[in-house]
């Protein structure tokens, strides 16, 4: 007898669920996704034991006639692709037809379910691999699949689940993932008959992050919405200040599926370039959509994972739709968060996080704001920590209509930066704004200004080197005057004339003239280290851009300067002509930013 076997389904099957299935939320994840499949507008997930003892997905979609639900637990069965030219154009969520096949060979299932129209339903069950007949049933329409005990035939396979807390957050993860994606249906999930998330139908996308995430982040997003050649993007990006070291709250969705995919990492990279520090991911929730033969999305059993077919070019048109709205967030840091507030307090005192934080309600969700005539004080009706009715009190009725998101940038469009200024330590610029009053780093913001058009002169190839009368010379090991020597044309093109004088000597003989009291020998150490640093040969882009950060910080003007009205008054005037200025390259904020609002709750008054 040969040794080569044909393996049991039973086997092929638990093989397969090794891949789909590895813990309770990718049941949740398929089950909820062949309920979207059959069309439901509401979906119900019950879960027990974090998922481990019980997932039960109800849906009000389609259901499965007799014929179809016999076949339902029968591996690479699926009625949502039949040829394998279906595969280049996937537009169902699934198409493996091994999601419930797995389930069967390692749980103990039972899919009960009615299509409208019919009298009466079905059920059917299957156990570690066994199924049982369809049987007549009585159901709703829609399907109700309910899977319990994963893993109780494979130990090994169960050892991995992790407590029941965990593997819940992971469960809710992926609904609310799901649920962010799809407009239209609603939601509900409960965890030991205890509702634990639920959405309505009709939120739309801004609606289920502001559900999902709290009042704060989702206030403080920015809308992107765009279409080019075929490329779709629509969604939301959070101020630089929500970055967080992961990438969890990187949402995209390409139609309609979760994913998570390098390209698109790198793309908010590149999008948040120049705000972030480094090591920190920013916060996005996008919605692409794209024709499905553009796509591969048959490359990772769970489907996490994709190939695009034309990537380069859409790189470049979902960088730029970004960048715009990046800039357009809000980077100034609000004082409130600065100010130790009661609640605030008492949330750190009793361990509490400060999330999810009282929502911020949005000028349509907010009622009349009455602001009592009290002569020195401004009271409010409204609890929201807002600055409109202050504003309104002070007798700036441009103020009073906006949020503040919409404040700060009439600020800056109507602001004549004209003093007074109070300058502290000689390294913070105070100075009065219609709604309040805002501190700046001299330094910081400087910085920034020096930055920005020293990259904008890069771009237009218009840099201007200051040529210096004597080549400054810094000594430095032979493989550096190596390196430096590989470089010498990227450097050119910046505004860096330096060249090897000797084995161990650079010599210096220029520098971009946008560069005040230029520090040479520091500007080539510092590009030295950037060079060790990366080890091989970087992209000269990156490289670039950390020179440029590097210089522009050498050469700005250091905390410690007397600054005069006019020369503070000038930097702030070209400051704000700046794509952004409200943080230093380094990502740093410019300035804080003190509503009266602020003050008040700072003394006390409210
Ligand atoms: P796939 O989703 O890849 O087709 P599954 O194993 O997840 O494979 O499901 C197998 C088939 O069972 C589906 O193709 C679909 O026809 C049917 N099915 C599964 N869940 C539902 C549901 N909730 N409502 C209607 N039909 C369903
Ligand atoms: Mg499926």
């Amino acid at each position: 007898m040969g040794r080569i076997q044909v393996l049991p389904e039973v086997v092929r099957n638990q093989i397969a669920a090794g891949e789909v299935i590895e813990r309770p939320a990718s049941v949740v994840k398929e089950l909820v996704e062949n309920a979207i499949d059959a069309g439901a507008t509401r979906i119900r997930i019950d879960l027990e034991e974090g998922g481990i003892g019980m997932v039960r997905v109800l849906d009000d979609g389609s259901g499965m006639d007799a014929d179809d639900l016999a076949l339902a637990f029968e591996g690479h069965a699926t009625s949502k692709l039949s040829e394998a030219s279906d595969l280049e154009h996937i537009a169902s969520l699934g198409f493996r037809g091994e999601a419930l096949a797995s389930m069967g060979s390692i749980a103990r299932c039972r899919i009960l379910t009615r299509q409208a129209g019919q009298d009466a339903g079905h059920s059917i069950q299957a156990e570690g691999g066994r199924v049982g007949s369809v049987e007549p049933a009585a159901a709703p329409v829609g399907t109700s699949v309910e899977i319990r005990d994963l893993f109780y035939n494979t130990p090994a396979r169960r050892q991995f689940l992790k407590t029941t807390s965990t593997e819940l957050a992971r469960c809710l993860d992926v609904v609310q993932r799901i649920a962010l994606a799809h407009d239209g249906i609603g939601f509900v999930t409960t965890h030991g008959g205890k509702r634990v998330f639920d959405v309505e139908p009709e939120m739309d996308f801004h609606g289920r992050i502001r559900r999902t995430f709290g009042g704060e982040l989702s206030e403080a997003l920015v809308e992107v919405s765009t279409q080019s050649g075929g490329i779709e993007l629509q969604g939301y990006v959070a101020p630089p200040r929500f970055s967080r070291r992961d990438t969890a709250r990187q949402m995209w969705f390409l139609n309609g599926r979760m994913l998570r995919d390098k390209l698109l990492i790198r793309v908010l990279r590149d999008a948040y370039h120049g705000f972030l520090d480094p090591g920190r991911q920013p916060v996005a929730f996008l919605r692409l959509r794209l024709d499905p033969a553009r796509v591969d999305v048959n490359v990772h059993p769970a489907k996490a994972e994709v190939r695009f077919r034309d990537g380069q070019r859409m790189f470049g048109v979902l960088v730029k739709a970004l960048r715009e709205a990046v800039v357009s967030t809000d980077m100034s840091t609000p004082g409130e968060s600065l100010l130790e507030t009661k609640w605030r307090r008492e949330a750190r005192e009793s361990g509490a996080s400060y999330l999810p934080l009282p929502s911020r309600p949005s000028q349509g969700a907010m009622g009349p704001i009455v602001v009592r005539d009290v002569p020195g004080r401004f009271l409010h009706e409204d609890a929201a920590p807002r600055p409109v009715a202050s504003a309104e009190a002070a007798g700036s009725p441009a103020m009073a209509a906006g949020e503040a998101g919409q404040a700060d940038a009439a600020w800056s469009k109507t602001d004549s930066f004209q003093g007074p200024f109070l300058q502290v330590a000689r390294t913070y610029i105070v100075r009065e704004l219609p709604d309040g009053f805002e501190i700046i780093d001299q330094h910081a913001l400087h910085e920034r200004l020096t930055y920005e058009l020293m990259r904008r002169d890069v771009r237009d190839h218009a840099v201007v080197v200051q040529r210096l009368l004597i080549p400054e010379m810094v000594e430095c090991t032979r493989a550096d005057v190596k390196r430096m020597a590989e470089f010498q044309e990227d450097l050119e093109r910046i505004g860096i004339l330096v060249e090897p004088f000797g084995e161990t000597t650079l010599a210096v003989h220029g520098l971009p003239n946008r560069l005040r009291n230029p520090d040479a020998e520091g500007v080539v150490r510092d590009l030295i280290e950037i060079l060790v640093r990366e080890g091989k040969l970087p992209q000269a882009e990156d490289v670039i851009e950390e020179v440029l950060h590097s210089a522009a910080c050498r050469s700005s003007i250091m905390a410690g300067d007397v600054l005069s009205e006019s020369d503070i008054q000038s930097l702030l005037v070209r400051a704000s002509e700046l794509e952004s200025d409200q943080t230093c390259p380094h990502s740093r904020p410019t300035r804080v930013r003190f509503t009266l609002a602020d003050l008040e709750k700072a003394f006390h008054r409210r």
